[in-house]
């Protein structure tokens, strides 16, 4: 079997994500056969390591073992039941280990299916919760600068990037927009603290004024991902924490990307001992194996609701699949190995093996801003390394180190000119040197 057939069929009927279809009359499609542990397979026998885990979706690698036995068990005795009035096992077990894993006073879960979902969950929860207790006022969200929260309405609606958002603009409400501790956005001579201080002051500004108007700040706690790998200091976190809680509006900590181990540690507010109102998790909650996605919340939050039905204060939003119990065995099998193995100790070898091999990029005359926090590793391509200026983005320079990867066995997608690694835990410190020799040389061929 060679790839070409699959290829011409799904060209004929598929409409694929994000991607501009007319890229693919030149651009290589890739039917994957198989794919186990880091390795991605083809029809013609071709490999490729998934060095983005899928856009963020594994973590143990690709078919686990017992991620696959967790699931042929499950689907023996409940594929799914609908999760109104009735109830399984699977998910009210996986609620009780989120409840025991996340930050102190995270007790409620509310699943969805998919993250965009478990983000749109979190705003009309926020919003709602003020309307309950007679504050219908606080309406209004604030976000970061360059922060991505998924493409349905309202979750574009508190992003803050202009490819995926500009066009749809007619449709979506207002945004408060703070400025982004970003680290690579502190201009010289300023401390991290102090650039992390002025961010810090930029959201008190914006609460000053609105917060009777507010009802939340949505973040990405340490990384901002589909915005550029943008990573800021945990200290900014615990201010924002401050803030909420002196302007009386809700943290909303949006860790789809980030939760399960990705930053350091299992979930990244640990790292500024803080606790949100309301945790999103998804992506890597089934080890990339089935859309599932869950948003935390209080004791606090749940009471507002908790009322006769007559008082009208109910949250009445479902999705179909609300809790599917196949998705949830794989969630539980993932925690699972999360108890078995100390994947965040084995992630402090990995991450310093990536710091690693990355490090001689530093000096490319391309490359600016190398950084990493754990499992994430990134650097931007530029044109003028001095001057900091960009590659014209009509060049698609970041695409051309995508393609050569392609060639060179890996899978390195990158956000427009910001490359970066995102491995499945599972990979080894070989592997790693492995990409990161591609990577060099893919950068060394897109910018020559
Ligand atoms: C991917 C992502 C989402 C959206 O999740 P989907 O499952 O793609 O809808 C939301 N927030 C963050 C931070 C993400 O990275």
């Amino acid at each position: 079997m060679q790839n070409g057939p699959l290829v011409e069929r799904d060209l004929k009927v598929l409409w694929h994500p994000c991607t501009q279809m007319y890229d693919h009359l030149t651009l290589p499609l890739i039917p994957v056969r198989r794919a186990h542990g880091i390795w991605l397979e083809d029809f013609e026998g071709r490999r490729y390591i998934d060095a983005i885990s899928s856009w963020w979706v594994n973590i143990f690698g690709h078919s686990h073992p017992a991620i696959n036995e967790a699931l042929r068990q499950q689907i023996g005795n409940l594929e799914h039941v609908l999760l109104a009035g009735f109830t399984h096992e699977p998910v009210i077990a996986l609620s009780e280990t989120l409840v025991s894993l996340t930050p102190e006073g995270l007790t409620r879960c509310f699943f969805a299916d998919n993250g965009s979902s478990a983000v749109e969950i979190a705003l009309k929860m926020s919003l709602h919760y003020f309307r309950n207790l007679g504050a219908p006022q606080k309406a209004r969200f604030i976000t970061l600068a360059h922060s991505y929260h998924g493409e349905t309405v309202g979750a574009l609606s508190v992003s803050d990037v202009a490819l995926y958002k500009k066009t749809y603009e007619p449709l979506l409400f207002p945004t408060l927009v703070a400025p982004s501790p970003d680290r690579t956005l502190c201009p010289p001579g300023l401390s991290l603290s102090e650039h992390t201080a002025q961010a810090l002051a930029g959201m008190r500004g914006l609460l000053e004024r609105h917060h009777e108007t507010v009802c939340a700040v949505i973040i990405e706690p340490l990384v901002q991902c589909a915005g550029g790998m943008r990573m800021h200091e945990p200290a900014y976190l615990t201010g924002l924490r401050a803030l909420c809680d002196e302007f009386q509006v809700h943290l909303i900590a949006d860790e789809i990307a980030v939760g399960f181990g990705r930053t350091g540690t299992l979930f990244a507010c640990e790292q500024a001992a803080i606790s949100p109102d309301f945790l999103l998790l998804g992506k890597g909650l089934t080890g990339g194996y089935l859309p599932l996605s869950v948003c935390l919340t209080t004791d606090q939050v749940y009471a507002a609701f908790f009322a006769e039905y007559s008082a009208g204060k109910a949250f009445l939003h479902s999705h179909s699949y609300t809790g599917n119990a196949l998705a949830c065995a794989a969630a539980r099998a993932t925690l699972d190995l999360f108890a078995q193995n100390d994947p965040i100790t084995t992630n402090r070898l990995l991450a310093s093996a990536m710091a690693s091999a990355m490090a001689p990029l530093q000096d490319h005359p391309h490359v600016a801003s190398l950084r990493q926090t754990g499992m994430i590793a990134a650097l931007d391509l530029v044109a003028d390394k001095a001057k900091g200026e960009p590659y014209p983005a009509a060049e698609r320079r970041g695409l051309s180190v995508y393609r050569y990867g392609l060639e060179h066995e890996a899978l390195l997608r990158p956000l427009g000119d910001t490359l970066y690694l995102m491995p499945p835990y599972v990979i080894q410190a070989s592997e790693i040197a492995q990409l990161v020799e591609v990577l060099a040389a893919g950068i060394d061929h897109a910018t020559q």
